[in-house]
């Protein structure tokens, strides 16, 4: 990565972070001179909407509670109706990706200065992305319009986020992470924040599985989200998460479950040609108490594998909601526009992708995939980067050689 030229932009998003700085609000808003701000939530989080409006005091318009997964562009014209109504200069979102998806497609619509407290660990108030959803298909825009102004992280506002979705939700940060290391146009300080993220995340979220109300450990997890945030924000993203948007729009499936998934799939197609990423990986998430980190970088994939496990999230995504008889057509969708990827990419490891966890055959059976490095079986065990000249880092055109990732093409 080094050797690597770049280009680099950091993104100008004013970052207010700690425990009870949601007291803040009013003061951010004036500095942005906004008087009339409308505050968006999803009809779960409308009570904390409300609260929000409390501490604006004066500078509150209203509330609108009817965010929801996947920006779907009905609730956003529903919004723009209050928006107008109420004459707002200015939208604040508290909630996850949801929240905050809509509070990016008014401003992309309207111009309106946004302030974001972030409430799940998805990041997305940190990247200047947008996915929108219309009639079952979800498109996905990058465009500095849609950026926050501001973001404040208020751990007191993660405390209420359900252990099952703290745990999914930090491994969509994770993955973040995970691709921003083999991006086509990463850089050096990019794969520090990434590798960092994944570190406090992997630390942290077993805490929170079993201790929510831990402060600590929620905190470490808001800022590993926010370092995944920002490299998410910074570069280009790969298979995964075309895979992710694509099943998600498409089958309309809980957004961070479906990432958690796919990550061990996604990782082992990867691993052999990105090398380095799978290092930093295994780096961060390697455990002291069974050896230490793996310098080597080939149990990534199975060290994400095995903190789903103990974060016992969900790894079938036939039980997500995924029919069987959705794969052709998300595949299909999926090479429309292939991502910059570094295992060059066609029909083959995308139906890979899906089949592994979604139809629980033996190539991703996820009883496999949950498997740790120490008890998997040779045959079966989820494919190892191998640390081999002839795996350097690859990029679009890239000729490396497809890795013997051990996903038969049966299984498809
Ligand atoms: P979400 O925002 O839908 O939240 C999940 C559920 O948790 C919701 O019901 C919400 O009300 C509830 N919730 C959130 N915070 C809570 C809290 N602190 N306490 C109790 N309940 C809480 O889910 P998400 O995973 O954060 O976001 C998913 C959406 O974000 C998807 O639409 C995805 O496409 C998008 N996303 C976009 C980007 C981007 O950069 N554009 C990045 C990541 C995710």
């Amino acid at each position: 990565m080094a050797n690597h030229p770049f280009t680099y932009q950091p993104l100008p998003v004013r970052v207010v972070f700690g425990p009870g700085r949601r007291q803040q609000l009013a003061a951010e808003a004036q500095r942005l001179g906004l008087k009339r701000v409308l505050v968006l939530s999803t009809p779960g989080q409308a009570n904390t909407a409300e609260h929000l409006a409390a501490l604006l005091g004066g500078l509150a318009a209203g509330t609108f509670s009817g965010a929801t997964m996947h920006t779907p562009t009905d609730v956003t014209e529903q919004a723009l109706r209050v928006v107008h109504d109420l004459n707002a200069d200015g939208v604040v979102a508290i909630g996850g990706g949801s929240a905050t998806g809509l509070s990016k497609a008014i401003a992309r619509r309207t111009g309106l200065p946004q302030i974001i407290l972030p409430t799940t660990y998805a990041g997305s108030e940190m990247t200047p992305v947008l996915g929108e959803t219309s009639g079952g298909r979800k498109t996905v825009i990058r465009d500095q319009a849609v950026l926050p102004k501001t973001v404040i992280y208020d751990v007191e506002l993660t405390l209420t986020l359900p252990p099952a979705v703290s745990a999914s939700s930090g491994m969509n940060a994770l993955a973040h992470a995970a691709e921003a290391l083999y991006a086509h146009n990463g850089n050096p300080l990019v794969s520090v924040l990434a590798e960092e993220a994944i570190r406090a995340l992997g630390q942290s979220l077993p805490r929170i599985r079993h201790s929510p109300q831990d402060l600590e450990a929620r905190s470490q997890a808001l800022s590993g989200a926010w370092l995944a945030g920002s490299v998410l924000g910074s570069v280009d993203m790969a298979l995964h998460h075309k895979l992710a948007h694509v099943l998600g729009g498409t089958f309309i499936l809980p957004h961070a479950e479906l990432h958690a998934a796919l990550l061990p799939h996604t990782l082992a197609y990867n691993a052999q040609a990105a090398p380095e990423a799978m290092n930093r990986i295994a780096r961060a998430l390697g455990r002291p108490d069974e050896g230490g980190p793996d310098p080597t970088g080939r149990n990534a994939p199975q060290l994400v594998a095995e903190l789903n496990r103990r974060l016992g999230i969900e790894s079938a995504l036939k039980n997500l909601g995924l029919p069987e008889a959705g794969l052709d057509e998300a595949t299909t969708l999926a090479l429309q526009n292939p991502y910059a990827n570094p295992t060059p990419w066609n029909a083959r490891p995308c139906a890979n992708c899906f089949s592994g966890p979604g139809a629980g055959r033996r190539p991703g059976n996820p009883r496999r995939l949950l498997e740790t490095p120490h008890d998997s079986g040779a045959d079966h065990a989820i494919p190892v980067a191998r640390t081999t000249e002839g795996a350097a880092h690859s990029f679009p055109g890239s000729t490396a050689r497809r890795p013997d990732w051990g996903f038969p093409e049966s299984s498809v």
